[in-house]
């Protein structure tokens, strides 16, 4: 169904016709998620950046559409859906709201630390909450001092007894305010560097632990980003993801997923920001035609085009390595998410370019498209360290 806004057509992410890569089943569950985008995510796209407050009547729309289950297996209370189809759910909701997407990629960022490494406790005490939607997940890895590099985490969890005791200070992580399970990569180790690095699942509640600071974001608002501080907090040891000194090798595997996501919310975007902005052209007249007559412009819209279509063939690619636990996966993960997110902002920039001054201002939406697109350059790795990844894998 197509949506209006302000003057121009919005039509999700159309594009390509999957029918030939999706079973019936498939094909059902993007039906509804393209129905829920159009009618009940893509009205409330504008407000929720406006506010910046966390969209939590999405976060409910997509527990009653059983999205935050796709990823998951059965045997855990999912759905144990191919990514194929995840990518395309995250796609058609970014095509209308990057905030709105981010919901579900964020769950799935929580989620992936415990399908990576969790033990089957672990798995069947966590994950069916996280699936059905009752808990929220986050994951805290970044540090003042650690960014891109490691090695110099300073948080610690150090064992007393059967627990291990956190101290330190995470930032910049996504839901800490909100999150009812986090996995926390602190030192169990110190002196062993990046070696010596943990990854421990930290619930809700547990004393000690404080949000600092959230910060005011450039775009992917409505999304809460927060400083978290530990301290003295006590942990069962039961909770440690792994074994310990795996939490650098655990946070690899799970971002191999992540990437995906970010590419998918990238494709999501680029696809919104070039459809609405083609529609706007077309009705644009200027020098007594559309301005979407001018060679100028189609040739800039054919090649942008062109990028999201190798961008979702790239992602599709990655997708299936990724069902197929294949060992290429790192790789064209990184290049998926590399490729995707850079689409996405030269796509964002040029469809502010194709609305001219109208463009620019905040009664359109693809200004708000241009600033959300900056982040997917710089989370999940920046695309500086997903070239180093890919030339570690040439
Ligand atoms: C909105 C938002 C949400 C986030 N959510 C989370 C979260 O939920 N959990 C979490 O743990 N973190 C989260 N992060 C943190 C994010 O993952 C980091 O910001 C990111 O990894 C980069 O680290 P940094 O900001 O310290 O940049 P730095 O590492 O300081 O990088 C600065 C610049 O140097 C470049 N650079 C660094 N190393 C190299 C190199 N070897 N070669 C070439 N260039 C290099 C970088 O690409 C970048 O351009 C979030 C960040 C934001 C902004």
């Amino acid at each position: 169904m197509a949506t209006t806004y302000a003057g121009a057509e919005h039509r999700g992410s159309g594009g390509v016709d999957l029918s030939p890569l999706l079973s019936e089943d498939e094909a059902l569950i993007l039906q509804t998620v393209k129905k829920a985008a159009a009618e009940k995510i893509a009205p409330r796209a504008a407000e929720i950046d406006e506010l910046d407050t966390f969209p939590a009547d999405l976060f409910d729309l997509f527990r009653e559409l059983g999205l935050f289950g796709l990823p998951v297996p059965e045997e855990y209370g999912g759905v144990g859906a191919r990514t194929i189809l995840f990518c395309k759910v995250i796609e058609e909701i970014a095509a209308v709201s990057l905030s709105a997407a981010n919901i579900l990629t964020q769950q799935t960022f929580g989620i992936q630390f415990l399908l990576t490494a969790g033990n089957e406790e672990q798995k069947k005490r966590f994950l069916p909450g996280l699936a059905s939607g009752e808990l929220h997940g986050a994951g805290a890895i970044t540090e003042p001092e650690a960014g891109s590099d490691q090695e110099p985490m300073r948080t610690t969890a150090l064992v007393d007894g059967d627990q291990y005791v956190l101290n330190g200070n995470k930032c910049f992580i996504t839901w800490a305010n909100i999150a009812d399970v986090m996995t926390v990569f602190a030192k169990t180790q110190p002196e062993l560097g990046r070696r010596g690095i943990s990854a421990i699942l930290f619930e809700r509640g547990t004393p000690g632990m404080r949000i600092g600071r959230l910060e005011k974001k450039m775009g992917l608002r409505g999304s809460p980003t927060a400083e978290v501080v530990f301290e003295n907090c006590r942990v069962p040891r039961s909770n440690l993801l792994g074994a310990e000194g795996d939490g650098f090798k655990i946070a690899m595997k799970s971002l191999n997923h992540g990437r995906l996501a970010i590419a998918a919310l990238a494709i999501g975007l680029a696809q919104g920001a070039l459809d609405y902005a083609w529609s706007y052209a077309k009705n644009r007249v200027q020098f007594g035609h559309a301005v979407s007559e001018f060679q100028g412009l189609r040739f800039l819209v054919a090649e942008r085009a062109t990028e999201i279509e190798a961008a979702r063939s790239l992602a599709y690619r990655a997708g299936m390595e990724y069902d197929v636990k294949g060992p290429a996966l790192p790789k064209l993960a990184a290049m998926t998410k590399l490729f995707a997110t850079d689409v996405a902002m030269r796509v964002t920039v040029d469809a502010v370019q194709l609305l001219g001054g109208y463009g620019y201002t905040r009664e359109y939406p693809v200004e708000r498209m241009m600033r959300d697109a900056k982040i997917l350059q710089i989370v999940e790795g920046t695309n500086q360290i997903q070239k180093v990844v890919i030339s570690n894998h040439l």
